[in-house]
């Protein structure tokens, strides 16, 4: 991979930040926001659905759609204006959450008549640019380069932890998704467990190779292609223009591409995200997961990135109701052929 500049910043009780760069930084550096105390969390075992649930006590004070003089995640220009990034400009941006809702640090795990455990893993936050008003379809290519390998490189360090049994790279996008700051960013969530969701679809992946499918992906559901991936609306989209973007090659990590698909992939990952906000000529809300491989099946699971967007026409959101929330069992409005014409450009979405 070719040479980023990574800067390492100790931010007190055990948490780091991590700054990016393709270009040879100077950073000036503050003191920035002190770690919050008394955040007490842990799991509880929820007997009928046989997965766990996470109970943390400081998530409720997190900072809500703060204006740019209070923002978190816009760099410091004096010791005044706090930030949990305390320097004076910056690329890439990776820290640990202070609201994490699992943690390394032994904590606090109440007995109870169920199940309880401690919630092992951490959260930490990606912050694309140093500028507040920066939308991912609007950065550069080599900023989304830029973003890949910075995920690599603190994916492989969680990985390598032995805690560690599964990274989630995400983002939330748009108030509609919940989204409680606007600077562009996304979250690396860790795992001590599998997630049962997760462990189902690379179980899956054993018997169904990925690769396998998506050499039969027909032309008409195909939005872009290069070298190194493709980029298509699923036949199976459970969601309102769903995109997946796949690698030809099969790699189960972020950091196991090469510089070359590292490029090609940003190129198809930046050409989505343009085709969404186009689709209603505004920000598109939606979540974009990266599929990394749980431990256990890194020769199975094929990476991919997944956009799952929650608006079907100009005035409507598709939400999770009665039927998804309750049985995981999607009903779906728009079909995906629809989507990919839409995507496309070569028909108009519903007003
Ligand atoms: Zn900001």
């Amino acid at each position: 991979m070719n040479k980023i500049f990574i800067e390492t910043i100790d931010r007190g009780d055990g948490k780091k930040l991590y700054l990016y760069s393709q270009n040879k930084p100077n950073y000036k550096t503050f003191s920035g926001l002190p770690p919050v105390e008394g955040n007490q969390t842990h799991l509880r075992f929820h007997p009928t659905r046989s997965e766990w649930v996470a109970y943390s006590t400081s998530r409720q004070n997190r900072t809500f759609l703060p204006n740019a003089m209070e923002c978190p995640l816009c760099p410091m220009d004096t010791e005044e204006k706090a930030s949990d990034i305390p320097v004076d400009q910056y690329e890439v941006a990776i820290f640990t959450n202070r609201f994490s809702s699992l943690r390394m640090e032994e904590t606090h795990v109440p007995e109870l008549e169920i199940s309880t455990q401690s919630a092992t893993g951490t959260c930490d936050v990606i912050s694309y640019s140093s500028n507040h008003k920066d939308q991912f379809s609007e950065l550069s290519q080599e900023r989304i380069e830029l973003i890949l390998k910075a995920v690599a490189h603190r994916s492989k360090e969680l990985l390598n932890n032995s805690h560690i049994e599964y990274v989630l790279p995400f983002e939330n996008k748009g108030k509609e998704i919940g989204v409680t700051l606007e600077h562009p960013h996304g979250q690396i969530y860790s795992f001590g467990h599998i997630p049962e969701t997760i462990k189902r679809q690379s179980e899956n992946q054993i018997q169904n190779p990925l690769l396998e499918t998506i050499a039969q992906i027909p032309k008409e559901l195909i939005l872009h292609e290069n070298t190194s991936g493709i980029s298509f609306v699923p036949r199976w989209a459970r969601y309102p223009f769903e995109i997946w973007i796949v690698p030809h090659r099969r790699v189960s990590q972020v950091y196991d591409l090469d510089d070359e698909e590292i490029k090609n992939l940003s190129r198809l990952l930046l050409e989505s995200s343009k085709m969404l906000d186009k689709v209603f000529n505004e920000p598109m809300p939606y979540t974009l997961a990266w599929q990394l491989a749980p431990k256990g099946y890194q020769d199975s699971h094929h990476l991919h990135w997944c956009f799952q967007p929650i608006k079907r026409s100009k005035t409507k959101l598709k939400y999770l109701a009665g039927v998804e929330q309750i049985t995981g069992f999607y009903l779906v409005d728009l079909p995906p052929e629809r989507s990919a014409r839409i995507l496309r450009g070569e028909e108009q979405p519903d007003e």
